[in-house]
């Protein structure tokens, strides 16, 4: 297989200009051309007057060998790399009880796959319930304000990522694939063919719900479990060995090999790790609002006379500002044409996210624009970065009106230092419902200073960015995890054997991909400590 990387075309150009792009650039006749598979395609539209395509792609062609000396000095050119992953053997079964895997959002799934594929019938244990009775819990909430603490957009099958944008970027690049290992089950599983190269790849609330749904099957096809509505409330240990673990109901499930990968948001289970001797430290994250601005907005900013063109999907945003508190702001979970969600996982507190569907086709885009905050902000203690965020949600919900609606004010008001009173031209999208208000309560002075000095900033990338009437709400605390669960290079908790942090929770990854990625490889470091132990 040949890879051709940089064939640039118009972006609205068809599949036989591609076909003639590849003949050109390889100097062959079409009877040579046997295939033609898109690998990455970007949208380049730093030049509004002419937006274009970017591909790298992989062509099956008759004479490959004689085909690459021809082009043997063109960087461009070259053989494509192996995209397979390789899963790891285990060499002989596991001597006493199966591994256990806690929590089933992305980390967790993956690592139960990869566990699953190497005969470990492992067992993964949720605190919340399947993807299908989840999503009725969640859009409950949404619509009636009955938060169930168990089962939320933070908590339950699919993990925190299920209701959101699905996006799949990541930076870090596998030498062992095993990003396209994840891409290519997803796909397998029912997400569109093209996350497989699109450069900015997304899948969507609906079509995640579904995919959780299809890998869990093909794990307990693979010899794994699922145990739902178990939360894991401690663990059983024997001197520094992890033994087991026990379940809210009282339950002991043994095993000498447990991956714990419960997200950023399970702040009951990282008092008990710390109360069992596991060694924590706080790690920076950050905090803000979601700003809402017409979908029309960005696309205009970033098309211009080519908005609205069928083949251009929702444009999305990418802002940083260095302020003069010396704290970074920047735009964090951009959804194009999505809705702003309520994310609370626990009762008296508002937090808020972003979400979108495939189609991108909302009225407004979305973002959450945050700075940073720092293990000093909340006095270095291992768990203060949990009280901070506990802090400032149950203020939001009080500034909310003690109902889990949202604060929320104008961006022109907010710039100007007055409370809004009520909306303009941008209808928010979250529910339960907003109330106008005074953001500064909601979050730490330096915070909002610092989110203050940053929008005029970015009304100079984005214009329309600081229009009087896109809407401010608040307050967005998730961003990454704010615990790190020490491990070491063999994955496993450095105080306790046995023990394999992994995912956004363990604070060594955070987003879909990469949470999945550290999955993989806490799943592989447990096979490789069994096959040494055997
Ligand atoms: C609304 C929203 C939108 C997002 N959008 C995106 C996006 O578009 N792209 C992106 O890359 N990232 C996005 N993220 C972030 C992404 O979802 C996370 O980085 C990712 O889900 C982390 O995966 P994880 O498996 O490590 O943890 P999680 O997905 O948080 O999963 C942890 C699991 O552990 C379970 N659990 C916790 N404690 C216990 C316990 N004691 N016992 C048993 N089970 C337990 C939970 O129920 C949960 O299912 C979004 C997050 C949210 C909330």
């Amino acid at each position: 297989m040949i890879r051709i990387t940089e064939l640039i075309l118009p972006f609205d150009h068809d599949e036989d200009d591609l076909r003639l792009a590849v003949l050109k650039t390889l100097g062959i006749e079409e009877c040579q051309l046997n295939s033609v598979a898109i690998s990455r395609s970007s949208l380049d539209a730093r030049k509004k007057h002419s937006i274009r395509r970017v591909y790298t792609l992989h062509i099956e062609t008759a004479d490959e060998k004689q085909v690459l000396e021809k082009h043997a000095k063109n960087r461009k050119i070259s053989r494509a790399p192996e995209t397979k992953y390789i899963v790891p053997i285990l060499i002989r079964k596991i001597k006493r009880h199966r591994p256990l895997v806690i929590g089933t959002g992305p980390a967790g799934i993956f690592a139960g796959l990869v566990l699953a594929e190497a005969g470990c019938s492992p067992l993964l244990i949720d605190r919340g319930k399947p993807v299908s009775e989840r999503t009725r819990d969640t859009y409950n909430f949404w619509k009636t304000r009955e938060l169930n603490s168990e089962s939320n957009v933070q908590f339950g099958e699919g993990g925190a990522g299920t209701f959101s944008d699905g996006k799949l970027q990541t930076r870090v690049r596998d030498k062992l694939n095993r990003d396209k290992k994840i891409l290519q089950e997803l796909v397998l599983a029912g997400a569109p063919e093209e996350i497989l190269f699109k450069n900015k790849p997304h899948i969507g609330t609906a079509k995640l719900v579904k995919v959780v749904e299809n890998l869990r099957k093909k794990i307990v096809e693979l010899g794994g479990e699922y145990q739902f509505q178990s939360r894991v409330d401690d663990l059983i240990l024997e001197r520094d060995q992890i033994k087991g673990i026990k379940l809210q109901s009282g339950e002991e499930i043994r095993s000498d090999h447990v991956i714990l990968a419960i997200g950023h948001s399970a702040r009951d289970t990282f008092k008990m790790l710390s109360r069992r001797g596991v060694q924590l430290e706080a790690k920076p994250f950050s905090v803000g609002f979601r700003i809402e601005h017409p979908q029309t907005v960005i696309d205009q900013n970033q098309y211009g006379k080519q908005a609205g063109h069928p083949l251009l999907e929702a444009a999305d945003y990418q802002l940083a500002h260095h302020s003069s508190l010396g704290r970074t702001v920047y735009s964090f979970c951009m959804c194009p044409g999505g809705l702003v969600i309520a994310a609370s996982s626990g009762p008296g507190t508002v937090v808020t996210n972003g979400m979108s569907q495939y189609a991108r086709n909302e009225r407004n885009a979305n973002s959450a624009i945050v700075a940073e905050v720092v293990p000093t902000d909340f006095k270095d203690k291992p768990l203060g970065g949990i009280e901070f965020q506990q802090r400032w949600e149950e203020k939001t919900f009080l500034l909310g009106g003690g109902n889990f609606n949202a604060p929320c004010q104008l961006v022109g008001d907010f710039l100007n230092g007055k409370p809004s009173s009520e909306l303009g031209s941008v209808q928010p999208s979250y529910l339960p419902g907003i109330t106008m208000t005074d953001l500064r309560g909601c979050l730490p002075v330096y915070v909002v200073s610092a989110i203050k000095e940053a929008l005029p900033k970015f009304e100079k990338r984005i214009r329309g960015f600081t229009l009087e009437d896109a809407v401010l709400t608040g307050i967005e605390t998730r961003t990454s995890s704010p615990v790190r669960i020490l491990r070491g290079k063999d994955y496993q908790s450095i105080s306790i054997r046995g023990l394999y942090p992994a995912g956004e929770g363990s604070g060594y990854a955070g987003g879909i991909l990469s949470s999945a990625m550290d999955g993989i490889k806490a799943a592989e470091a447990m096979i490789q400590s069994i096959n040494e132990e055997n």
